[in-house]
């Protein structure tokens, strides 16, 4: 019995290390590699200290999960670098009240960011399985805000459109025309566009009223942008 105890009290102790250690980890990916290099978005800055982005990348890297760099999560897909993710959420200005879209929710992590600070996040997945795995870790997370759909992203979630910003996260051979379509009236995308397994160019999409600009923002890469047969 009283074994019990002390193996009972030290598994507690332990976890309780173990995850006061990822907090530790989270809280110097911001400093080192987020606020350093410039990001001062305040939600932005709260939504990455917040996400518990260990949850996020397969168990077995979790130790690896706030180093400088994407990591890998299966089925041939990457989780991006956290530096990355703060860029793209700064960049489309995300705040109360928004509706958002993102393209490829991969690990779901990027869309637990945006949730965050937003109202609600449509995000949709075209491998089945990594969708339905982000679908159920978002739940148990409590993202109640969050839609994940699976499908080709190509053609965007018409249904909820217009959105306040849309954010790609696959590297696509051109702007999907659809989803300059669903962007709102000053709304932002931020999206990879070149060719698979090349440098990309991450660029901002802008529309006002009729106007559509593009800003070439720095170069990236990405996994490739998929297409249903
Ligand atoms: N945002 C993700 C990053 C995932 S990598 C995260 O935070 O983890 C990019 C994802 O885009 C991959 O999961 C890939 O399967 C998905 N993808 C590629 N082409 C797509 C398309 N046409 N529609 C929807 N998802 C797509």
């Amino acid at each position: 019995m009283k074994l019990a105890i002390i193996l009972l009290v030290l598994s507690v102790l332990s976890q309780e290390a173990y995850s006061q250690n990822f907090e530790r980890m989270r809280e110097n990916m911001v400093r080192q590699q987020i606020q350093n290099r410039g990001i001062d978005h305040q939600a932005t800055l709260r939504a990455m200290r917040n996400v518990e982005r260990h949850l996020f990348v397969p168990r077995a890297q979790q130790r690896r999960a706030y180093d400088d760099g994407p990591q890998p999560i299966g089925y041939g897909q990457t989780i991006s670098q956290p530096y990355i993710v703060a860029y793209m959420t700064q960049l489309v200005n995300p705040g109360p009240g928004h509706k958002v879209l993102e393209i490829g929710a991969g690990s779901g992590y990027q869309a637990a960011v945006l949730a965050e600070i937003v109202e609600k996040v449509y995000t949709i997945e075209i491998i089945p399985e990594l969708g339905n795995q982000a679908k159920i870790l978002l739940e148990n997370l409590e993202y109640d805000n969050v839609e994940v759909i699976i499908g080709d992203g190509y053609f965007g979630h018409e249904s909820e459109a217009p959105y306040d910003a849309i954010v790609v996260t696959a590297a696509a051979e051109y702007i999907p025309p659809p989803l300059v379509a669903q962007l709102k009236d000053g709304g932002k995308m931020i999206i990879p566009v070149g060719s698979p397994f090349l440098v990309q160019t991450l660029m901002l999409v802008e529309k006002q009223g009729d106007r559509i600009t593009t800003k070439n923002l720095m170069p990236v890469r990405f996994v490739p942008f998929t297409r249903k047969e």
